[in-house]
């Protein structure tokens, strides 16, 4: 049984004085960890002060990027050794609008994920397929090559231990969420790419997380599929009462 993962993605959103009211709301009602792991994944400035402020509850804090090396001179990058030191737990890679707009390819994807895991951080891996893409039929080649490059290299155990965020470009912030059914698939796709890659015993128990337009009103029916087992939520991770509400689904 794959237990649940919701995790907020607060992208280029909030104040440090807001980012701190939310997680004082939110933190002594989030479901206990035995039932959903509940993250946030917020701007670096916040990190330190958000993992200080959610010590000791089931509200886990993850960051949006990272680069792959330890330190070094790479100017406005931050470092995953960086984050394991103030306790971060999570870190995206591979964000779509990373990839569409700080050139992140799957190369760097693929460094980064060995380089969350030799610092003990969680990655949660992004994929997804433009609309051209889908039209094209090209949804599957697409994102399960996205997965099994960010994967390469990695141990089963490490695999296991990754999350997988389906996130198709045109259901982002659009409103047009993909249907239950049809994010299932894909999903399931992904899945088998795992499972050829690393063994179908690797493959059944990693998360995968479907993420484009989820809100209170879908992700029960999303959660309730098959090959979906968590959420990555940006618009409605925003506010409190609708983060929890998203909680409460999982
Ligand atoms: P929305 O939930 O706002 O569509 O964003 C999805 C996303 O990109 C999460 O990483």
């Amino acid at each position: 049984m794959r237990k649940p993962i919701i995790a907020g993605n607060w992208k280029m959103f909030k104040k440090l004085s807001e980012a701190v009211q939310f997680v004082d709301e939110v933190k002594g009602q989030v479901p206990a960890a035995s039932k959903v792991d509940a993250v946030i994944c917020a701007p670096f400035l916040f990190l330190p002060t958000l993992v200080e402020a959610t010590k000791g509850t089931d509200l886990k804090i993850g960051a949006q990027n990272m680069h792959f090396e330890l330190e070094g001179a790479f100017t406005g990058e931050v470092s995953p050794s960086q984050l394991a030191d103030v306790d971060v737990q999570y870190v995206v890679l591979g964000h779509s609008e990373r990839r569409e707009y700080f050139n992140e390819t799957d190369e760097a994807v693929n460094k980064k994920a060995h380089a969350a895991f030799e610092n003990g951080l969680t990655p949660i891996i992004c994929c997804g397929e433009t609309l051209e893409e889908r039209e094209a039929g090209q949804t599957v080649s697409k994102v399960s090559t996205q997965v099994t490059e960010a994967l390469k290299g990695l141990s089963k155990e490490q695999v296991i231990q990754s999350v997988i965020a389906y996130e198709p470009i045109w259901a982002i912030g659009t409103g047009k969420t993909a249907t239950a059914e049809e994010a299932n698939e894909t999903c399931g796709e992904i899945r088998s790419a795992i499972s050829e890659a690393f063994g179908a015993d690797v493959a059944d128990q990693v998360r995968i997380q479907y993420g484009g337009s989820v809100k209170p009103g879908n992700i029960a029916e999303l959660l309730s599929m098959e090959h979906i087992d968590g959420a990555l939520v940006g618009g409605a991770s925003l506010e409190p009462a609708s983060y929890l509400q998203l909680l409460e689904a999982g």
